[in-house]
């Protein structure tokens, strides 16, 4: 989507918002797929209302990307105008137990920084990568661990009210790979209580949680991690090995011979092609299993 009125633009420059003018979105994303679009790049918060009833007025559909690391983008030129939030800084503020944490910040930073002030817990999730604020959004978590634990309170952009407020950590609900906000909720920060962990005690359980992972996925390729949920009590990566689809492809999107819940971009695999192993690789464990997985990733529809 290009935004070509100027009177719009002008109003959009207007609020501090930077326009990017045809971004390749394979660049933004994990998976290196996607088309272009003009992208927003919102430096203020406080300008998002606004921006939000902009882009209204105008009858302008956009999207929210934050890190790339969990969605399949369409190929072609996009029908949604994307926003991102530029980085803040500093990104992360700390004082006692309490981390005060941009949603543009990367989560395994913020991690490895939270350590050196011997604040753990989040050990687990230092190899998923991305924004915090996609780990809000789907309430990352690896190796026991989720990010939801420990928000205590999160600054969002409500669409419902078109203002920005404090949500207590307690009014949202933290699922596997699912949270309550509303779709149009933009994360903007959020304050985390981690418990005093020494330094040296946490950079072991990250070594340990990082050698893991080295094991078992596909840290060299492009992905977008887990495709699937796990179906309750079950794995879908289990499920989809046993079917001997390890290596399947469609194009070049490909099933990883490392973890078969992992599907690959092995050269220049089209959304097309990924959307067409998700629904093959569906197929096949429905008719074995009769169990409907459901989409980790999020696809722009
Ligand atoms: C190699 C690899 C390993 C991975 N391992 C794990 C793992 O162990 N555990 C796990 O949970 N995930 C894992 N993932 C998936 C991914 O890293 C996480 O889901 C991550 O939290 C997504 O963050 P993001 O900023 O990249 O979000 P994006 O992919 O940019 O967006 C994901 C969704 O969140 C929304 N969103 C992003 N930021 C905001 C915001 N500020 N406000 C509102 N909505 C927002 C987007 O609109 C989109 O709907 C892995 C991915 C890869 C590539």
């Amino acid at each position: 989507m290009r935004i070509n009125d100027s009177k719009l633009l002008a109003a959009i420059g207007a609020l501090g918002v930077e326009h990017k003018r045809g971004v390749s979105l394979s660049e933004l994303t994990s998976l290196g797929i996607g088309g272009t679009s003009d992208v927003l790049l919102i430096r203020k918060h406080d300008t998002i209302p606004a921006l939000i009833r902009l882009l209204k007025e105008s009858a302008t559909p956009h999207r929210f990307l934050g890190g790339g690391s969990n969605v399949l983008l369409p190929d072609g030129e996009l029908p949604w105008l994307v926003l991102q939030l530029a980085r803040q800084d500093p990104e992360v503020r700390f004082d006692g137990n309490n981390v005060y944490v941009d949603c543009a910040a990367d989560l395994g930073r913020t991690v490895t920084l939270c350590a050196k002030h011997d604040l753990g817990g989040m050990e687990g999730l230092i190899g998923v990568p991305g924004s915090i604020g996609g780990a809000l959004r789907m309430n990352a978590g690896a190796y026991g661990t989720q990010i939801g634990t420990f928000v205590r309170e999160v600054k969002v952009y409500r669409a419902a009210t078109s203002g920005i407020e404090t949500l207590r950590g307690a009014e949202i609900n933290f699922e596997y790979r699912h949270t309550s906000f509303a779709p149009d909720d933009i994360m903007l920060s959020v304050r985390l209580e981690l418990p005093s962990k020494p330094y040296s005690e946490i950079l072991q359980g990250i070594r340990i949680c990082n050698e893991k992972r080295r094991a078992s996925q596909p840290l060299n390729q492009k992905s977008a991690g887990c495709i699937f949920k796990n179906p309750p009590g079950g794995s879908a990566g289990r499920m989809i090995d046993e079917l001997g689809l390890k290596g399947h492809h469609v194009g070049d999107a490909r099933v990883s011979d490392r973890h078969a819940n992992f599907f690959v971009n092995a050269g220049h695999a089209s959304a097309a092609d990924v959307l067409e192993l998700i629904a093959d690789v569906r197929r096949r464990v429905r008719e074995r299993y009769g169990v409907e997985l459901e989409e980790e990733v999020i696809v722009w529809r």
